[in-house]
């Protein structure tokens, strides 16, 4: 069988829903699957390390990335910009490795224009009073921030239907079982002799 370019799997879902997480254990069971680490102008968080997390970057060095076509997409959110680094995104697929792209609805949407063969997986909390308990829990943002972070969510959730599939994060071990068996499903659409 032939080997294809690798699969693009972009994980969207309202911040808080468990993105990170349900990522973090999807890479250290998948370890054929890439991550991509985007670029942000937001401050770290304790414990983020620069070049992991996230490329923390000022607001000036951002807008150099946007002028110099350096990334797939970019979002304001809540305040901050975020955007994907296209190069090592391509070079990933390139190579046949899958990579997997954790960023908001806005980005998701212009990564599908760019790659409409992309796997595009909506992750839902079970409810939104669970999700605004997980954001509380994390205990990393103001109530300000919470309350927008909740307006930003109820309008993501309103574009999962733009998604190919949805998948509850009811708990970790269950979504990353779901997605397992999404990314496998879409390997096996793709085969070729
Ligand atoms: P946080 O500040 O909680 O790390 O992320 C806020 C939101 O930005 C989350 O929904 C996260 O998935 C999204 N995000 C992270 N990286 C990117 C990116 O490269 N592009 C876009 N469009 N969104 C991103």
């Amino acid at each position: 069988m032939k080997k294809e370019k690798g699969l693009l799997i972009v994980l969207s879902g309202p911040a808080g829903v468990g993105k990170g997480t349900v990522c973090a254990a999807l890479r250290s069971e998948e370890t054929d699957i890439q991550y991509s680490v985007s670029a942000t102008t937001r401050k770290p968080r304790a414990g983020e390390i620069d070049g992991v997390n996230y490329f923390f970057k000022s607001h000036e060095q951002f807008q150099t990335m946007i002028a110099d076509n350096k990334l797939l997409e970019w979002a304001e959110y809540v305040g901050n910009f975020y955007g994907t680094p296209v190069d090592y995104v391509r070079e990933t697929l390139d190579q046949g490795q899958d990579i997997i792209l954790e960023i908001e609805v806005q980005g998701a949407m212009k990564v599908r224009e760019r790659f409409p063969e992309g796997v595009f997986i909506f992750l839902m909390p079970p409810s939104l009073a669970e999700l605004r308990n997980r954001i509380v829990g994390r205990g990393t943002e103001t109530a300000e921030v919470i309350d927008e972070r909740m307006t930003v969510a109820k309008e993501e959730i309103d574009l999962m239907k733009m998604y190919d599939y949805v998948v509850e994060n009811d708990a970790v071990e269950f979504a990353v079982n779901r997605i397992k068996s999404i990314v496998t499903a879409e390997h096996c659409k793709r085969v070729r002799l």
